[in-house]
């Protein structure tokens, strides 16, 4: 599933194409992508819109028109955009949506799975719509190690859980937030609310690494990901711990293990990232040095 990454690479090479250019005609192939809207109707609204800007929230493309709406774009599972000129794309048999800009180029979106959603909204709809869902921007300057922090309290469930819910960050999934966990040395099951500070800096510098790498490699291409000039990224080739289980770690060479977290295949160094890491001199075990000074064993 495209994370920010790949969503992102998608948004770096749409914007060139798409900003300043008109929508001629709008074919939609398959009235899932509008549901519950009618998709003929979706398509005569935006048919005659201006482009003026494509954005990115969390996984979504946001494709900002002059007249003030919005076209939220969500790629779910499966879904990718191709952009060529027109007669260049063949018949697809998972095209799901067709675009004719002005420019004469052709803007395709196909979907095998089809969880993909396009959700046309009114100027003043879409900014509620989205923070309704969707947490701050992990590469803002806005999000610190702080407050990371403030949306890790008072969490119970596993880290990994906590991060891969849309409201905490935006646009982290399962491959990003393996990768973020390994960077940070922390294991995937700590219950969020336990992280100490030196823990919350590793995992606020980690999510940002691990996003960056994604973005600098154009993403990764796994299954059905592939960019709109129809290349793919290689970012799959660079993973840390993500799908290596059994391949020994980049750090300390321990074998790559898996388990089940929050309902995901979940791929950790179960050496740099202990399920209960060493007191680092916060409050903690203090079992040796009280055994030590009363001179008999605690029994435990
Ligand atoms: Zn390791």
């Amino acid at each position: 599933m495209p994370e920010l990454p790949e969503v992102e690479s998608v948004r770096r090479q749409l914007e060139p194409a798409l900003v300043g250019r008109r929508l001629e005609h709008v074919e939609i192939l398959d009235g899932r992508l509008v549901r519950p809207y009618d998709p003929a109707e979706v398509a005569t609204e935006l048919q005659g819109e201006r482009v003026a800007a494509v954005e990115r929230r969390g996984k979504y493309l946001v494709v900002r028109f002059e007249s003030g709406r919005v076209l939220l774009i969500h790629l779910r599972m499966s879904g990718s955009l191709r952009h060529a000129p027109h007669g260049a794309l063949q018949d697809d048999p998972h095209g799901r949506a067709v675009v004719r800009l002005d420019d004469g180029s052709d803007v395709a979106y196909r979907d095998v799975r089809r969880f993909g959603t396009w959700l046309l909204l009114e100027p003043d709809e879409a900014g509620p719509y989205l923070d309704a869902r969707v947490g701050v921007e992990p590469l803002e300057t806005i999000f610190t190690a702080r407050h990371l922090g403030d949306r890790l309290a008072r969490r119970r469930a596993p880290v990994k859980a906590v991060l891969l819910d849309q409201r905490t960050l935006a646009g982290m999934g399962n491959i990003y937030v393996d990768e973020a966990l390994w960077r940070a040395r922390i294991h995937p099951l700590r219950p969020a609310e336990t992280l100490d500070d030196g823990e919350l800096r590793r995992l606020h510098r980690g999510i940002r690494a691990a996003l960056e790498h994604g973005i600098a490699r154009q993403g990764s291409t796994l299954r059905d990901y592939a960019l709109p000039d129809g290349g793919s990224g290689s970012m799959q080739d660079e993973f840390r711990v993500y799908g290596r289980d059994g391949e020994p770690c980049d750090r300390c060479g321990t074998p790559i293990a898996k388990a089940r977290v929050a309902g995901r295949g979940t791929w950790f160094c179960p050496s740099c990232q202990p399920e209960r890491p060493r007191s680092t001199g916060g409050p903690g075990p203090v079992a040796e040095p009280d055994s030590l000074h009363t001179g008999h064993r605690r029994q435990l």
